[in-house]
């Protein structure tokens, strides 16, 4: 089922609440403001197949459908136009006539905005010249108490089950928001948070070592001759093998420690309340397990990893500093033989290599 067909049936169903209390309640008001007129039996006869089963067949029509979205619209326009055609038929009695029509507007609008609203006022209008043609009653009867009385149940459970669906909609709204917002901060392949996301991150944790005085430490991780893995074993093996060190990773990880993928075959991490001894420790130990693993399906699949730390200093002046520091750590442990964890020596680097680029 296409993504335009699944919208249209929930549209569908989201509408058959409403009208099937609308028009089973609605019903009663219309009966009591025709009842003194006498109208024929076939008059009867539609109103009770109107009230009880076109919600029904509506649903029907539209679940049949090719495009149960274009259905439904069309079976909100027959709805208007039905309703006008007993308004004409009552003569366009006051209350009656206004419970009926504004109740479907109210759903109309609610369907498809003011544009909506403004076609079922329209199809309103050509159902009530309809049903005053053919049934001529008398024009603005007296209401009696009984029609007063009839009106009640619709002005009272419509607007509770407009209502409801409206929640139900609110609801799935914030669901999906939610889902929304989680898919475009999460890594596809590995379930971390992606570049962005924990790009943000950082910048907030280096607010917080600002203001809070905070040791945070910050560490990326990149695997050694990853392109090879590839090359020798298939970009599928590649994949496991990210998805396994992102597992290792948080694994050695603790709660408060927050992981991302970098991009490629490069991970990061912020490790908050950590020294730099402290962080070293801990991705020693995930350098030392990650190497020490055997794959039992390949075990010629040997795995390494470069990481580089930075801790966070008052020599900071920005986010992208301390992650610059921590990636010349990596650039050191890469161009010192791979296979190893190496820290930043603050500042040193920073300078080196951006005086470098002005000279
Ligand atoms: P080094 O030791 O210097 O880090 O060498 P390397 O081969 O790991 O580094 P390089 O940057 O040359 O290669 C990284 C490779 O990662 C290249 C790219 O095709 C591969 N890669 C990037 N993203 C993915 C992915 O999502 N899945 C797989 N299987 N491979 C990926
Ligand atoms: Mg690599």
């Amino acid at each position: 089922m296409n993504t335009s067909t699944h919208k249209g049936l929930s549209f569908a169903r989201r509408m058959y609440l409403p009208r099937s209390v609308g028009l089973g309640i609605g019903f009663f008001t219309v009966a009591a403001a025709l009842y003194p007129s006498h109208p024929p039996t076939w008059v009867w006869v539609l109103m009770i197949l109107h009230g009880y089963g076109w919600s029904h067949g509506a649903y029907l029509l539209a679940k049949i459908s090719r495009q149960p979205y274009k259905a439904e619209r069309r079976n909100l326009i027959y709805d208007s136009l039905a309703g006008g055609f007993w308004a004409g038929a009552m003569g366009l009695n006051p209350l009656p006539t206004v419970t009926a029509l504004s109740m479907m507007a109210m759903n109309n609008i609610a369907a498809g905005g003011p544009r909506f609203f403004l076609t079922g006022a329209l199809a309103q209008i050509a159902g009530a010249v309809l049903g005053y043609a053919i049934l001529r009653p008398e024009l603005f009867p007296a209401i009696t108490q009984i029609q007063v009385y009839a009106c009640l149940p619709m002005l009272v459970i419509y607007p509770m089950a407009i209502g409801l669906v409206c929640y139900r909609v609110a609801v799935q709204l914030s669901k999906s928001k939610k889902a929304l917002e989680k898919l475009s901060t999460t890594d596809s392949l590995t379930g971390l948070m992606n570049h962005g996301a924990w790009k943000d991150l950082l910048s907030v944790e280096f607010g917080n070592c600002q203001a809070l005085k905070r040791q945070n430490s910050v560490a990326l991780i990149d695997i050694d001759h990853f392109k090879s893995i590839n090359d020798t074993y298939g970009h599928i093996i590649g994949d496991t093998v990210l998805k396994q060190l992102s597992n290792a990773l948080t694994a050695s990880l603790r709660e408060t420690d927050l992981a991302g993928r970098y991009g490629g075959d490069e991970f990061c991490v912020i490790l908050p309340d950590t020294t730099l001894a402290q962080a070293t420790d801990i991705l020693e130990r995930l350098r030392r397990t990650v190497h020490e693993h055997t794959h039992l399906a390949l075990p010629n699949l040997k795995l390494s990893l470069s990481i580089g730390i930075a801790a966070y200093g008052p020599h900071l002046t920005d986010a992208g500093m301390w992650l610059h520091e921590a990636d010349m750590a990596l650039y050191d442990a890469k161009s010192t033989g791979r296979n190893r964890v190496t820290s930043a020596k603050p500042g040193v680097k920073v300078c080196e290599t951006l005086s470098a680029e002005f000279e």
